[in-house]
């Protein structure tokens, strides 16, 4: 799928035949291309280099396919230097590109097997086969069973102005999906599947769905998006555990076919927002996490580090293209900026799948692969020391039941217009620059795996929409335990005490909910000298928004008050020129009474309370601000320091079976070439233990280090992208 953009891939607009549905069975006789399964689950391990060639093709003009060599094409794979290849079995259009008894076969293969014969090639070379399955975005089966097709509320039109159909799996489209996914993993012999799309690319009303419905909850499904309405929530839910049940079918059935197999869902959805219905659990029916991503590197660092905890193994596996999207098939990325997102991977002890797209007629460029070896080459180099496990003193939460835009609640499903404008992403998005920025150790924990609290010292609660009260518990003991607890904005908000709302996290961020104040401008006025010299020279830190309006409680300590604009900046007129200056709102000389950012001590840790998520704004003030609040409260010495650019990211990851930590800096500065960086980093010494060497990775020579305090210190010098070390103790 293409994420950051539209959903559909660009497929070659179909005239489409009329051929004839096909019966749904079960399991079929053994077609077979040949060896045992590789009943492991291994490969992953340690196939760090994989390749996909996007091959969404139709087949209603001869040409289209008609050259597919199987040789050669895996011929590019191996100048590409793949460990593991992804291999359509079928595509968006819905014709199977493999042997199929199910499914309708692409009419170019005149008999031939183009998976199969792939899946083969692969083997002789030594390449991991691992099969692709479209799910749900099916265009023969769209246009052949009008009766599996989603149904959204306005209608079929848009759908058929476009070049994509979508499939309900509440409909038979469900059997004929899991007899593929039988058939498929049963007759070939591949290591693994892909299934891309699985998720609702639309609210769907089709009878299907709508009669589910009216079975498990009596009622017709709302056509309103309404998070205030119970029936809504309930529906939202129906849609998540719907797919949820059609994913780990698609996954056991699998498994069952073919013991061993690795199985993933698509992922790239992860912080897409509620439309699409897909939960964060379904990380549970994938063996590791994998979606693909296109924007730049700075997005698939944060994309990592929400993959990290949610992967049930290592290395996840993060895909991206030789293009800027799938919707442009020839201008390359420049191989700088390609190598910039390709080691944002190595910086995580990730797996890359880089993605190509099919010439029509089933050739390749096979220059791009010369292009893609060379860079293989050089990601090459660290593999043998990437791994472990990513240390993080801090966490962002990312909460995906907070993934709407509260600005259009009670508004029709048909009708929404800014669906994807979800202030609880932009503050975690922001969160994580300023982490990045401020080489603080972090990650992202979500709602999905709550349990990894325990290991971080601090977590952001970045305008967080959705908490409940088992949630909020969990927080409050986390604190209690001597942790650090950033909230902004709404985070806690009993939403559904609507006579009385309040914090459920009242008593540890010390401040009580009244409401809110202010409209399109507010202010932060710092009452503490801290906070003044974190935005000096600056005398307020501006907001675009409304804040929370709060009370402190008495134990709180205030650091700033809220202020708002001398004049309202909704009621300036050209009539009497009632504002307090032309262009801009400017501050009122005296702050409110309410708090704008407070520090509460509750039991062994402290809360820290900001009345907006100033973390969403992205101005080095503020992040100088968000990072002073978490150095003040965060006890004791981070795992790392560094003194660099902030456009330098730095990762660790504890490899503790080997005695030693995996320090990495990579150069995210955006523009190609970048310039040369040099870097001091301190990482600290774990307790108990000496620093014996710290090692150039991967040249291998031995870096000089000092004891400085509880780190060892050491120097890059001159590093343009990637730079790494091992810092060994005894
Ligand atoms: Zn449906």
């Amino acid at each position: 799928m293409q994420s950051g953009g539209g959903l559909a891939l660009s497929v070659l607009e179909q005239k489409l035949g009329n051929a004839s549905a096909r019966a749904v069975t079960g399991n079929e006789p053994d077609w077979l291309t040949g060896r045992e399964p590789a009943a492991s689950g291994e490969w992953p391990r340690t196939a760090y280099r994989r390749y996909l060639v996007d091959t969404h093709i139709p087949d209603w003009d001869p040409v289209l396919l008609s050259h597919f060599d199987a040789s050669k094409f895996v011929d590019a794979m191996v100048q590409g230097d793949a460990h593991a290849l992804m291999l359509y079995a079928n595509s968006h259009v819905g014709l199977c590109l493999y042997r199929s008894k199910v499914g309708h076969l692409h009419a170019n293969m005149r008999g031939r097997d183009f998976f199969g014969e792939a899946v083969t090639e692969c083997r002789r070379r030594d390449i991991h086969p691992i099969g692709y399955f479209s799910l749900i975005y099916d265009n023969w089966n769209y246009q052949n069973h009008p009766d599996w097709r989603m149904l959204p509320e306005d209608g079929y039109d848009k759908n058929l102005g476009s070049r994509s159909g979508s499939v309900c799996p509440n409909s038979p489209y469900r059997d004929y999906a899991l007899a593929c996914a039988r058939e498929l993993a049963t007759n070939y012999d591949i290591e693994g599947i892909f299934y891309d799309m699985t998720f609702w690319p639309t609210v769907c009303y089709c009878p299907h769905c709508t009669k589910r419905f009216w079975q498990e909850h009596g009622a017709e499904p709302p056509r309103i998006v309404d998070w205030d309405d119970p029936l809504w929530r309930t529906f939202q839910k129906a849609r998540q555990n719907w797919l949820l049940e059609f994913a780990q079918a698609v996954t056991n059935v699998t498994r069952e076919s073919r013991p061993g197999i690795t199985i993933c869902h698509q992922f790239a959805t992860i912080f897409h927002n509620w439309s699409l219905g897909q939960p964060l659990a379904i990380s549970k029916a994938c063996d590791f996490v994998s979606g693909d991503f296109y924007g730049g590197p700075a997005q698939k660092s944060v994309v990592c580090k929400a993959y990290n905890g949610l992967s049930q193994t290592r290395p996840f596996e993060l895909m991206t293209s030789r293009t800027r999207s799938g919707k442009e098939h020839v201008t390359e990325k420049p191989i700088d900026e390609l190598r910039t997102e390709s080691f944002v991977a190595s910086l995580h002890s990730s797996a890359l799948l880089l993605i190509d797209y099919i010439n029509i007629d089933g050739t390749l460029n096979p220059e791009v692969y010369k292009l893609l070896g060379k860079l293989a080459e050089e990601r090459a180099r660290y593999e043998p020391f990437l791994g472990g496990e990513l240390v993080a003193d801090v966490a962002i939460y990312y909460d995906k039941e907070s993934m709407y835009n509260p600005d259009e609640n009670g508004i029709h499903v048909a009708k929404l217009q800014a669906v994807d404008q979800c202030p609880h992403r932009d503050a975690v998005v922001g969160a994580a620059k300023i982490l990045r920025e401020g080489h603080i150790p972090f990650e992202i924990v979500t709602n999905e795996n709550l349990e990894r609290l325990s290991r971080y010292r601090a977590i952001l609660l970045p305008s967080v929409l959705e908490l409940n009260a088992e949630q909020a518990e969990r927080f409050r003991d986390f604190v209690k335990g001597g942790g650090v607890l950033y909230a902004s904005g709404p985070s806690s908000l009993d939403r559904f005490n609507k006579p009385a709302p309040r914090f459920l996290l009242e008593d540890v961020l010390g401040v009580r909910y009244i409401g809110k104040m202010g409209n399109k401008m507010t202010y932060v006025t710092p009452e503490d000298a801290g906070i003044s010299k974190a935005i000096w020279p600056q005398d307020h830190l501006s907001y675009t928004g409304a804040m929370i309006k709060t009370e402190a409680l008495p134990q709180a300590l205030v650091l700033a008050r809220v202020t708002l604009p001398f004049v309202a900046p909704e009621i300036g007129r050209v009539i009497g020129s009632h504002f307090a200056a032309f262009w801009s709102d400017p501050p009122a000389l005296k702050p409110e009474p309410n708090p704008s950012v407070v520090v509460n001590s509750f039991v062994s840790g402290k809360g820290v309370w900001v009345a907006a998520p100033i973390e969403t704004t992205p101005e080095t003030v503020n992040r100088e601000l968000v990072l002073s609040l978490l150095r003040r409260v965060i006890p004791g010495p981070l795992s790392f320091e560094a003194e660099t650019n902030p456009a330098v990211e730095m990762t660790l990851f504890d490899q503790a079976e080997k005695s030693r930590l995996l320090a990495g800096l990579l150069n995210l500065e955006p523009q190609w070439p970048q310039s040369p960086q040099t870097a001091t980093v301190r990482v600290l010494i774990p307790a108990g233990r000496r620093v014996t060497k710290v090692i150039a990775v991967p040249e291998g020579n031995s870096i000089a280090f000092e004891k400085v305090g509880v780190y060892a210190q050491f120097r890059f010098d001159r590093f343009e992208s990637l730079a790494m070390a091992l810092v060994e103790y005894e």
